[in-house]
């Protein structure tokens, strides 16, 4: 088959045709019951083969570059499906330590229970993640950009470093989605999505999505038919809706970020500012070699004497909301949100502090975004 380009792949590939009408755009299949004679395997909702759930998957593996590409309920649902499929009893695994809440979260709350047992690599640096390795290391487990600082793993290194100990590596490639990011070219072997972010992008779709060989993806496969975290039809539908439009929505957000980054490291009011695209931050060099882009993410403080509430309540354009990477620009708040779990200390040893504001671009007017940050401040300031 011919090799398209990512645009093309994005709106074309795994779409259904629409054999009766000739519409235009994929046909939306509800049913949970298909018939069963003549069929190898029987389509059933729950086993992700019918065929809006099926056509999504192949558009999204030919995005990342994979063999096989399977859609989920949620990102946690393919996070929780990836792991208990590649860890048994007696197993240890290794975790970058900058980590999606929700994924902590399950590590502290079940893997004791499975006898499965676990280190966090206390930096990103390679030589940290190697002195967790042990005998009974299955594989190591990372996310780049990680939230909210948007630290960058070298995933060449990582990749590296598992294959000379024979083990499997997985990242959460959320943060960059697949425009910005292609793991499985700098040797990762699963890449694991929260498509409620980039890949939904519209702020309307909880998913999630794996890809991988197809020697990995079946052992997710077989799992995820028993865990049951499958998407809905129509969310599939939507979701390849979304996605047509994922590289001019995602390469729209990059320009804003890099944009938004520049203004705050100029801007008397903020003491910091995290972007991996700014040649300040401590890890551009790898970010460059790795990203197409910088993403739409990024994060920074405020002065100390600002007050971030204060600055919430005074966005106009800019929504604070939980969750991230719609076409809208939102800012979080992670004291309160995504590190609320955490004590004041477990949050600055993360490097998180109070003033610390994460902040998603949308596709907005930059100078309107800018705008509504500078008047936003400038009101802080004065009833700080
Ligand atoms: C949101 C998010 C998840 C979890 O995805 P859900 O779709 O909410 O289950 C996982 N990893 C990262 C980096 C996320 O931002």
């Amino acid at each position: 088959m011919i090799k398209h380009k990512l645009e093309t792949i994005c709106l074309h590939y795994g779409e259904i045709d629409d054999l009766v009408y000739k519409g235009a755009i994929s046909p939306l299949y509800m049913s949970t019951s298909y018939g069963f004679s003549g069929v190898e395997q029987k389509r059933y909702p729950r086993y992700s083969n019918n065929p809006n759930q099926e056509g999504l998957g192949k558009k999204i593996a030919a995005l990342e570059g994979g063999e096989k590409g399977l859609i989920f309920g949620s990102g946690m649902a393919a996070i929780s499906t990836c792991l208990f499929s590649h860890l048994n009893k007696g197993d240890h695994i290794v975790f970058y330590n900058d980590l999606y809440g929700g994924t902590r979260n399950l590590i502290k709350a079940e893997f004791d229970k499975y006898g499965i047992s676990y280190s966090f690599s206390k930096s990103s640096k390679i030589s940290d993640f190697k002195k967790c390795i042990k005998n009974n290391t299955k594989g190591i487990y990372i996310e780049s950009p990680s939230n909210p600082l948007l630290k960058i793993v070298d995933m060449k290194a990582i990749s590296d470093l598992a294959k000379s100990k024979k083990i499997w590596t997985m990242i959460d490639n959320t943060f960059a989605s697949p425009i910005n990011q292609n793991p499985i070219l700098f040797g990762i072997d699963i890449v694991i999505h929260s498509a409620t972010k980039y890949l939904g992008g519209h702020s309307d779709i909880c998913a999630g999505a794996v890809v991988s060989s197809k020697k990995h993806m079946e052992k997710i496969y077989n799992l995820s038919k028993s865990l049951g975290g499958s998407l809905s039809d129509f969310s599939a539908w939507m979701l390849e809706r979304s996605i047509k439009t994922l590289p001019i929505r995602v390469r729209e957000q990059n320009k804003n970020a890099i944009k938004i980054a520049e203004f705050l490291k100029n801007h008397e009011l903020v003491s910091n500012v995290y972007y991996p695209g700014l040649p300040t931050h401590e890890d551009y060099k790898i970010a460059k070699k790795q990203m197409n882009g910088f993403g739409g993410m990024l994060s920074f403080e405020i002065d100390s004497k600002l007050n971030p509430l204060i600055f919430f309540d005074n966005l106009k354009i800019i929504k604070p909301v939980m969750s991230l990477a719609g076409i809208e620009s939102t800012v979080n708040y992670p004291k309160l949100t995504s590190h609320s779990s955490l004590t004041k200390d477990e949050r600055k040893n993360q490097g998180i502090s109070d003033q610390l504001i994460r902040f998603s671009s949308g596709i907005e007017s930059f100078s309107d975004l800018k705008d509504d940050i500078e008047n936003a401040l400038k009101i802080t300031k004065n009833e700080s």
